[in-house]
Formats: C-alpha cells, sequence, structure tokens
C-alpha cells in the first residue's frame, strides 16, 4: 500500500476509539453537552445496556439551526477559541471531539431546537455520514440518540462487557453528575424503567440520600473546608460527604471526586481520602465518600487526556492537604464525640434533614416510602453474613431467627471483638477504633426492638404460638383501648380477648414472649394504656414493640456465656440505631486508642 491521506471518515472512527470506550463514555459526553448548555432537566434513556439505544435529552439553550452540521464535525465547538481559553475555562466540554466521535461509530439523530428560534432541526447521521435533514417542530433544547453504537466497528463492540455491567456503569455515571450538579433533575431509565430520578433541589445530601439511602445516609458525615489563597498556595475549598468510620467498603471505588464540577479519577487524591480515616478503619476496608472541590480554573490542567477523566494541579500538594484535613476532621468530630448519649451520627444531619431522622426513625412503619433505597451502583458494603447458631441450650437467648433469603442489613458498627463481661451487665468488646463497653440489656432491647419492627413491617415470618387458659384483670376502660388497638396487637402476634367482666384472655403470644412473664408483660401494658389513653395507633404500636423487647431481653446482672455475648453485639453491629436502646438509654460507651493513650498519659 503507498502512502495515502486517510479519509475524513476512517480518521474519525480511529479517534472515537480514545474518547467512545463505552456507552456509559457516551452518556458522560452528552451530560457534560446537556450541563454546558444550560439545562435543569437532564433524562437519560437506555436500551440494551446501551449498546441499543443511548438517549440524552435536555432542556438547555439548544444549537441554533446554522450550527448543526458543525456541531457534528471535528474539532468543532463553541467553548473555546484560542488555547489559552483553557485557562479560564468553565465549561465541561471543548475538545470539540465528542459530537463528531459518536457520530462516527453510531447511528446518531440529533434533534435541537434553539431558544431563540421557532423551528428545531433533525439530523442523521450513519457512521459518520450525514444522511437526513429537516426542520422539525421542537422542545427548546436537544435530544441526542444514538442507537447501534459499535454497529461499524466490530472489534470494539466484542470488548463490551455484559448488558448488566454496562448498565452499572452508567448508573454510576449518571448518580454521580446528579451529586455535582444538584440543582438539575436528572432521570435515567434502563429498557423503559426509571431506575433513578432527583429532583434538582439543590441539595447534595439530598441526591446522596437517593442513591444510598436514608439509612446509609445517616452514617455519612458533612465534611467542609475552605483555605483561602496564601503565598504559593492557591485557594481551595472542599465540600461533601464521608462516612463515618463503621460504613465501609472492600474497594475503593466510592470515593468520588468532582474537580471544578469535573468527575475526577485521580489516585493521590483518593489516597488522601483513605489516609484520613488511618488507624480508624478495620485494614482493606475504604470509605464512601462524595467531595466536590473547587479551586480556580488555572489552577487545574484538565487537558490531560480525551476522557478528561483526569486532571493535573498546578499545586497538587495544596489540594492534598486540604482535602485530606477537611476528611480527617469530620472523621476526628465524629469519633471524638462526648458519649453517644443520642447518636452522633444521627444528629449531625437533623438541621439538614426534610424530617428529623430521629423521628422518621421513631416512624418506622410507615418510612418505606421514604426509602428509595436504590442499591444500584453502590453494592451494600460487603460484609460476611452471621450465621447464627442456635443450639439447644437451655440460655438461649429471646431473638427471632431471620428468615431465609432475608438479606443481611448494612453494618453500622465496625466489628466487636468479644472480651468477657463485667458485673453481670456489661460487655467489653475490642473494636478496630478502641474499646466498647456495651450494656447488655440496653443493647438486647435495641436489637429486640428492630428485629420486631421489621417482622411488622412483613420482613420474615412471624412465629405465634397457643395458650390454654391466661387470664388477667382490666378495668373497662382498658378493655376498650385493648380493643381499639386490636389490629396493632394482631400485628405482633398477640391475641387478646375480653373473657368475662374485667377480664381478659390471652390467646396468642409471638413466640419471642415464651419464656417471659407475662403477667409482668401485661399490667406493664395495662400501665401503659392507663397512662395514655390517647395514643395514635402509630404511638402505640411502638409501645408495644417497646414493652415486648423489654420483657424479652437479657436483664441487668444475668452472667452471659460468651456465644451470647457474642450473639448480642453481632446484632447490635447491623442495628440501625445501635448507639441507643428503644427508651433512649446509651447501649454502649466508646473511648478510642487516643483517649486510652491520653487517658495513661501515654504519648500518641
Ligand atoms: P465540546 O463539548 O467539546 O465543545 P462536542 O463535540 O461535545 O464538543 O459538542 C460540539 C458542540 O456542539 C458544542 O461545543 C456545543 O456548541 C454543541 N452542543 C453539543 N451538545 C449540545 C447540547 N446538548 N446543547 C447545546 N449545544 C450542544
Ligand atoms: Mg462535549
Amino acid at each position: 500500500m503507498g502512502i495515502a491521506l486517510l479519509a475524513e471518515t476512517v480518521i474519525a472512527q480511529i479517534a472515537a476509539g480514545e474518547v467512545v470506550e463505552r456507552p456509559a463514555s457516551v452518556v458522560k459526553e452528552m451530560i457534560e453537552n446537556a450541563l454546558d448548555a444550560g439545562a435543569n432537566t437532564i433524562l437519560v434513556n437506555i436500551g440494551s445496556g446501551g449498546r441499543a439505544l443511548i438517549q440524552v435529552s435536555d432542556d438547555g439553550s439548544g444549537i441554533p439551526s446554522d450550527e448543526v452540521e458543525i456541531a457534528l464535525a471535528r474539532h468543532a465547538t463553541s467553548k473555546l477559541r484560542q488555547t489559552d481559553d483553557l485557562n479560564r475555562l468553565s465549561t465541561l466540554g471543548f475538545r470539540g471531539e465528542a459530537l463528531s466521535s459518536i457520530a462516527a461509530v453510531s447511528q446518531l439523530t440529533l434533534t435541537s431546537r434553539h431558544r431563540e428560534e421557532q423551528l428545531g432541526t433533525q439530523i442523521r447521521v450513519d457512521g459518520g455520514v450525514i444522511t437526513h435533514r429537516s426542520e422539525i417542530g421542537a422542545p427548546a433544547g436537544t435530544v441526542v440518540r444514538v442507537e447501534n453504537l459499535f454497529y461499524n466497528t466490530p472489534a470494539r463492540l466484542k470488548f463490551l462487557k455484559k448488558e448488566s455491567t454496562e448498565k452499572r456503569y452508567i448508573t454510576a455515571l449518571v448518580t454521580r453528575y446528579a451529586m455535582a450538579y444538584p440543582a438539575v433533575r436528572f432521570s435515567l431509565e434502563h429498557d423503559g424503567r426509571e431506575v433513578f430520578r432527583t429532583n434538582g433541589t439543590g441539595q447534595l445530601a439530598d441526591v446522596i440520600i437517593k442513591t444510598l439511602g436514608l439509612n446509609n445516609f445517616r452514617l455519612m458525615l458533612e465534611v467542609e473546608a475552605h483555605d483561602p489563597e496564601r503565598e504559593n498556595r492557591p485557594e481551595v475549598s472542599v465540600y461533601g460527604f464521608t462516612s463515618s468510620p463503621e460504613y465501609h467498603r472492600s474497594d475503593r471505588t466510592q470515593v468520588t471526586l468532582f474537580v471544578n464540577g469535573r468527575w475526577v479519577q485521580d489516585s493521590s487524591l483518593t489516597y488522601a481520602v483513605t489516609q484520613a480515616y488511618n488507624n480508624l478503619i478495620t485494614d482493606g476496608r475504604y470509605p464512601i465518600s462524595v467531595l466536590m472541590i473547587r479551586l480556580p480554573p488555572h489552577e487545574v490542567d484538565v487537558n490531560v487526556h480525551p476522557t478528561k477523566a483526569e486532571v493535573r494541579f498546578r499545586n497538587a500538594n495544596a489540594v492534598f492537604t486540604t482535602v485530606q484535613r477537611a476528611v480527617r476532621q469530620a472523621v476526628l468530630e465524629m469519633v471524638n464525640a462526648p458519649a453517644p448519649d443520642s447518636g452522633y451520627t444521627v444528629r449531625r444531619h437533623d438541621a439538614m434533614m426534610p424530617n428529623s431522622p430521629r423521628s422518621i426513625s421513631a416512624n418506622k412503619w410507615y418510612s418505606g416510602a421514604n426509602q428509595m433505597d436504590l442499591d444500584l451502583t453502590l453494592d451494600n458494603p460487603e460484609v460476611p453474613t452471621t450465621n447464627r447458631r442456635r443450639d439447644d441450650d437451655e440460655h438461649e437467648l429471646s431473638h427471632i431467627p431471620e428468615g431465609a433469603g432475608v438479606p443481611a442489613k448494612p453494618r453500622t458498627l465496625p466489628v466487636m471483638r468479644v472480651v468477657g463481661q463485667i458485673g453481670a451487665m456489661y460487655i467489653i468488646a475490642e473494636g478496630p477504633a478502641g474499646m466498647y463497653l456495651v450494656d447488655q440489656n440496653a443493647a438486647h432491647e435495641r436489637v429486640i426492638y428492630e428485629q420486631m419492627v421489621d417482622l411488622v413491617s412483613g420482613k420474615g415470618e412471624l412465629n405465634i404460638v397457643s395458650l390454654e387458659n391466661f387470664t388477667f384483670d382490666g378495668s373497662s376502660a382498658v378493655i376498650r383501648s385493648i380493643e381499639l388497638h386490636r389490629d396493632a396487637f394482631s400485628e405482633v402476634g398477640l391475641q387478646i380477648e375480653p373473657f368475662g367482666p374485667n377480664t381478659l384472655a390471652v390467646r396468642e403470644i409471638p413466640e419471642i414472649l415464651q419464656q417471659s412473664d407475662l403477667e409482668r408483660f401485661c399490667s406493664q401494658l395495662i400501665r401503659a394504656l392507663q397512662e395514655y389513653p390517647q395514643m395514635s395507633s402509630d404511638e402505640f404500636m411502638q409501645k408495644l414493640i417497646g414493652l415486648i423487647a423489654r420483657n424479652t431481653a437479657v436483664r441487668s446482672g444475668q452472667v452471659l456465656k460468651h456465644e451470647q455475648m457474642q450473639d448480642i453485639v453481632r446484632q447490635l453491629e447491623r442495628s440501625e440505631s445501635p448507639l441507643v436502646c428503644p427508651e433512649g438509654r446509651p447501649t454502649l460507651i466508646h473511648m478510642s486508642g487516643d483517649q486510652l493513650a491520653r487517658e495513661f498519659k501515654r504519648r500518641p
């Protein structure tokens, strides 16, 4: 073959390889274009993991009709004129490569109407060649529809992963852009099914709740720092959330960093974040973080790589230290918080939450709708499932066996190793972040309470046992209240019926109450009904479950075997609110390694 210049379409196809690696890269470029166009709403529709279809619609500025062709040409951009402009770039795009590259390796239809024009334009490109153009009525904004990606580059097609994997990449990408741009409404559909949506409230916290779920969000700490400009150091600010040390993952993929609104992969900054947890997180585990880093545009070189996923800092050291210090401070503040009397991780977010999380957790049986536990991209933190042994030991603790197929709950406390028992009241345990003293009674009440709540909300089977003849006395007012709350009773497996004047008969009880003192339970129940006759059904349900927990938990003063203590601790580690019992007493006291060293006047 003699030497010849390549045809423009061939050049574009070759170049496309650098920008368009997989469907998620197409989504990324198109979301960036929509953001650059000032969109308030961005809708992403995916078919077959992006192989068949990727469509991104926005309500941004639109493209003027006489610029549509040029937008599709190589190295055509409205965002940059001179290399010098790179120093003051405020847009995500600047290379003018994405649209042309994508069009070279797919069948692309671009429909756009500029805000100030009456009619829109539709243009169709097959493998880089324009095959159709027409005027068309369309809302202001742009819709880019990419079909059959890589249809003309079979080698690329072969490199695509399973549909589910490509879907996961796309979901991870869209959720991350939603985090970085919380004021923009995002919606993602896979094969016509909505998997993610944000409301554009402008609050990062709202987006994190949608991606991690409310329960995990409660374990996130707010990070905020601003370092003003000093000699040789640029102004750097950091804002975001990072997990408290008891919430972690087995890899670093959940450390998400944005620099000036651009999602970057930067191993040195990721290291800065993970190092901030030094000594506080179990070895080989990594935090979940979402951090928005801002610094003057001329301090960052974004033109390192065609995908713009890497950046170079003029003063990398300054950025590194600001990020590390900000994260470390958030984590230390939490670890060194005073005795966890009301749940420090919870308290942190009170101000930011639509409802205070404490009131949400109190109304747990209705909170299902609040919690869109969308665990698509962010797989559950991997944790070994506990194989609970149920031996026939007479001392066996009251607890409700987990039904098959019930997924392990996310961990909310670090793994604790039971060391022993003190005064037949407290369990002493050791964890990665120091020493824990656990109130056996309070902790067990918390565990049983949450298990009952799960059962009542339909997670798992409630075992019920019948009673032969157990009656107790109650006034006619009490009998009326019990009638009134009949539904709540039956939901927890209690069947109580009138049995002659001023007498009630208990016909059925939940199995968990079998070993308890039923008389005591009934008299506490009567007292509660008398003291608070006006309880709503929610309030009553909480009371009732609280009473069951109180009457079935191990008592203070009860000598426990090692396995029994380990069992309580294991369950507490996955409790939703592990730090307080249902009545609000603390379940544990934590002393960090640093605190112990200080007490013993050791140098850290
Ligand atoms: P770049 O974003 O680097 O400029 P692209 O190839 O991604 O290059 O886009 C080329 C040009 O097409 C952009 O500069 C912009 O003017 C126009 N464009 C692309 N997508 C959109 C959109 N969604 N809304 C408005 N204009 C767009
Ligand atoms: Mg672009």
